[in-house]
């Protein structure tokens, strides 16, 4: 297969050589963390290892890590009403959530649908601080969660400004943190999170292992969301993914290691990428331009361009992007993010997402653009009503 170039950071990351090496030395371990004898020690010893390096990416306290099967379980586990802290054992009557969240998040965990409140963004698609004010202020006891990066865009939401207000009105915040990890610092107790998702794949473990991180030891779960053996303190039963969560540790330590340089390199090459799809399509929207975003995110439009003929139409040229929108079986449906930001519908089908990561070099942005010029900056009437641009 000709060389390909992979710009679908966001969807999944490349295994880290850290964790790839970290998961296969771990997977030749027997033990069950569990287990007393030297083997089960010998196991747990890696889980606790991997904890450790997990909470120091995000700056908290080992023991306020609790090990998910996905970034989407520690969501799930989060969202409950009758989530406590020291302070407060009522149950919590309402969740307020952005209306640009994860779809994990947009589920609402174990909140009953009548119970979730959704709170606008404004055009750029930060979260409007007006509106979550006035909900703050009809809410008793609220759960917030609001993302700290969002998937499609990369726009950064102001998670501090959110933690004073939701603290003054006597909620608690979750943070999905699962894009913003790796690519901005993201310290749990500077963003006045309360609760806190990972996921490890996007920072280059492996598939199928997350974490929700506490920033206090007395924030309580009392309704487990999975029973059983009472692993992770209780709170999702299981024998543990022991070379998953060892991955996931080495991928945390390397990403923390790295991270101020990836990102500088990231946000170079993302300038030179969209400064190049203006240049070819001068009509481009790149949504978010002017606000704080990831520097490895670029969601961009044409108007006529449908995004799944222009995915195709990529591929075909040995490159991997992805649309903004929701994407699951392989069919793009209208994106929910673009459309909370009142972009047009005819927009909204057009959102490409390119999304780069540490190892997205030069000579790919510069493909990428040549093929961009050749499909015509999304003008050719290839892109908008015919899929096989490249034939
Ligand atoms: N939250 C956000 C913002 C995401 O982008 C994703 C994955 O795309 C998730 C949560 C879910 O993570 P996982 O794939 O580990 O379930």
């Amino acid at each position: 297969m000709a060389e390909r170039s992979y710009f679908d950071w966001n969807a999944t990351a490349p295994l880290r050589p850290e964790a790839r090496e970290a998961h296969a030395a771990a997977l030749s371990l027997t033990g069950n963390p569990s287990s007393v004898h030297a083997e089960g020690r010998a196991a747990r010893q890696l889980v606790e290892h991997a904890r450790a390096d997990v909470a120091r990416l995000v700056g908290a306290r080992p023991a306020d890590v609790i090990f998910t099967s996905s970034g989407t379980e520690a969501n799930a586990l989060a969202l409950t009403p009758s989530i406590e802290t020291a302070a407060e054992k009522k149950p919590r009557g309402k969740l307020l959530i952005s209306a640009i969240e994860h779809p994990s998040v947009r589920s609402g965990g174990r909140f009953a649908r009548d119970a979730i409140a959704d709170i606008p963004v404004d055009a750029d698609g930060r979260v409007d601080l007006a509106q979550l004010g006035a909900a703050l202020l009809k809410t008793v006891r609220p759960l917030v969660s609001i993302m700290l990066a969002n998937n499609e865009t990369g726009v950064i939401q102001p998670i501090a400004e959110v933690a004073a207000m939701v603290h003054a009105a006597g909620g608690l915040l979750h943070v999905d943190a699962v894009q913003a990890a790796g690519r901005i610092a993201v310290d749990i107790n500077a963003l006045g999170a309360d609760l806190l998702t990972l996921s490890a794949h996007k920072i280059g473990g492996v598939k199928g292992v997350g974490a929700l991180i506490r920033a206090r030891e007395d924030i309580h779960f009392p309704e487990p969301l999975i029973r059983g053996g009472g692993q992770e303190r209780g709170l999702r039963a299981g024998t543990e993914n022991v070379a998953g969560i060892v991955a996931f540790g080495a991928a945390a330590k390397a990403s923390l290691r790295a991270r101020a340089e990836e990102a500088a390199h990231m946000l170079a090459l993302r300038n030179r990428l969209e400064n190049g799809i203006r240049e070819i399509a001068p009509q481009a929207v790149i949504f978010g331009a002017a606000v704080e975003r990831l520097p490895n995110t670029t969601l961009f439009a044409v108007p006529g361009m449908k995004a799944e003929t222009a995915i195709i139409a990529f591929d075909l040229e040995g490159i991997a992007v992805s649309s903004g929108a929701a994407c699951s079986s392989g069919r793009v449906e209208s994106s929910h993010v673009l459309a909370a930001m009142g972009v047009s519908p005819a927009l909204r089908l057009g959102g490409v997402r390119v999304s780069l990561g540490y190892l997205t070099c030069g000579a790919e942005v510069g493909g990428f653009l040549a093929a961009w010029r050749k499909l015509g900056g999304g003008l050719c009437k290839g892109l908008s009503d015919r899929s096989g641009v490249a034939a």
